[in-house]
Formats: structure tokens, C-alpha cells, sequence
């Protein structure tokens, strides 16, 4: 048994992927680091979901809840692509045999209507044993050197380019400081560019080291 506490899950929910409202049969597990602004909890993922989300921990669950969304946008590019060449309208009127358009319909218009529904899932508000757990502004967009970013995530990712950065380094360290020292993580990553990976694995072990001191 784990002692992760499980967030609330209303009870229409009580199947749903908190990330993308597919069905779910898994928990992702966060757990709270010293600049997490929210406890350690569970929240009821679907096997994609929870895969991508463990890649992305980031500063809190909303900024990995945000990533996860970037990861499945990238993933389904095809499949929501399709909604953007047709529309239902365009499609009604088109002058497809049944035979093509049935085709169409049972499976690629199927398909863009998922990953848009995915991408889209509202999930519901954080709430442990009747809590609710203030976002903080976490859920909203990141702001840092007066660019507003969608996310923190969208944040590390443009910095990444701009400086060619090793991503995953840097949201680690992000991971570790949290939001609030952004600045100071992408100074870190930015003096360990050449950085070899055992070299990284030391930065982050001290880094974590400073913080529990
Ligand atoms: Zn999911």
C-alpha cells in the first residue's frame, strides 16, 4: 500500500484519467520536494498518460498536468490535424462516395475527435479528503523576463533552444528549485552546457543536497 494520499475523484469521474478523461486503471504518484507548493498525492492517470507525466514532474502537478498535454498535442499532431483540414460541415457537403466517407468517419474523423476530447479534458479541481488545494497560480502560465509562457514547461522548452540546453537537465533542476528560482536553474544549466552526464548527476545531487541542508 502506498501513503500517497488519492485526490478526491468526483464521483462521474470515478474512471477517468485526471489528465485527459480517458479511461484509467493507474495512479501517477507525486511527490512533493521542498518547493512543491502542494503535497505529495496520487491522481488516476491512463497508462499513456502516466508514462508521460512521469516524465515530466516538473515545479508541481499542474505544470506536469500541462507538459503531459504538450507531449499528447505532439503525439496526436496527425490525428488533430485533421480537424484542422475539415470541418463537419465541409465534410457533409463533400462529395465522398458513402463508402469513402463511412470509412473516413468510423476512423480517422474518429480518431481527431479523441485527441481533441484528450487534449481538451477539463480534469477537475484538486481536492484531498474534502481539501480543496490552492493552485497558487500554478495552473495559469508562466511568466519570466516579462515573456508570459503557457506553461513552465513551454518555458524550459524555448530556453532550451534559445541556449541549446539539455531539456531534461534543466527541468530537473526547475524540478528541484522550483518555479520561484527559475532563474537560477537556468543559470545552472547554462554553465553545465558541455556538461558530460555524470557530471549532471553531480550538479543535481548537490543541488538537491543544498536544499535539505
Ligand atoms: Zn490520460
Amino acid at each position: 500500500m502506498s501513503a500517497i494520499p488519492l485526490i478526491d475523484i468526483p464521483f462521474d469521474k470515478r474512471h477517468s484519467c485526471w489528465f485527459c478523461g480517458e479511461p484509467s486503471y493507474q495512479h501517477f504518484e507525486y511527490i512533493q520536494h521542498a518547493h512543491t507548493p502542494h503535497p505529495s498525492l496520487a491522481v488516476p492517470a491512463c497508462s499513456e498518460c502516466l508514462r508521460l507525466a512521469k516524465q515530466h514532474t516538473l515545479s508541481s502537478i499542474w505544470d506536469c498536468r500541462m507538459a503531459v498535454k504538450d507531449a499528447l498535442m505532439r503525439i496526436y499532431a496527425k490525428h488533430l490535424a485533421i480537424g484542422i483540414n475539415w470541418t463537419e460541415e465541409e465534410l457533409a457537403e463533400s462529395e465522398f462516395s458513402c463508402k469513402v466517407f463511412e470509412g473516413f468517419k468510423k476512423s480517422a474523423w474518429m480518431m481527431y475527435l479523441i485527441a481533441r476530447d484528450r487534449i481538451n479534458a477539463p480534469g477537475w479541481p484538486l481536492a484531498l479528503e474534502g481539501e480543496e488545494i490552492d493552485d497558487q497560480g500554478y495552473n495559469a502560465g508562466f511568466e519570466f523576463d516579462g515573456v508570459t509562457f503557457n506553461s513552465v514547461h513551454a518555458a524550459i522548452q524555448y530556453y532550451s533552444t534559445q541556449f541549446t540546453l539539455d531539456p531534461q537537465f534543466f527541468a530537473e533542476l526547475v524540478r528541484l528549485v522550483g518555479r520561484v528560482r527559475f532563474n537560477y536553474a537556468l543559470r545552472l544549466a547554462r554553465i553545465h552546457i558541455a556538461a558530460a552526464k555524470e557530471m549532471k548527476r553531480q550538479v543535481l545531487q548537490d543541488v538537491e543536497a543544498d536544499l535539505t541542508l
